[in-house]
């Protein structure tokens, strides 16, 4: 799972494109990410402000 930080994220909606697996969405209250999300760090590499995380749980 991805971990947001809110207030770095401009909610370009970038990273949503790069998921291979569709597991962003860009909603009204920032991006949300499903449990479909197998961590492969694409979208944190991404982001341009670094506002993306890996989740372990
Ligand atoms: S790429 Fe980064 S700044 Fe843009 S919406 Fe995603 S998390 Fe937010
Ligand atoms: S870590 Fe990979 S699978 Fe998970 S949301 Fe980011 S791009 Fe998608």
């Amino acid at each position: 799972m991805i971990k947001v930080d809110t207030d770095k994220c401009l909610r370009c909606g970038g990273c949503v494109g790069v998921c291979p697996v569709s597991a962003l969405e860009l909603t009204e209250h920032g991006i949300k990410c499903s449990g479909r999300c197998t961590s492969c760090k694409s979208c944190v590499n991404f982001c341009p402000v670094g506002a993306l995380s890996i989740k372990d749980d």
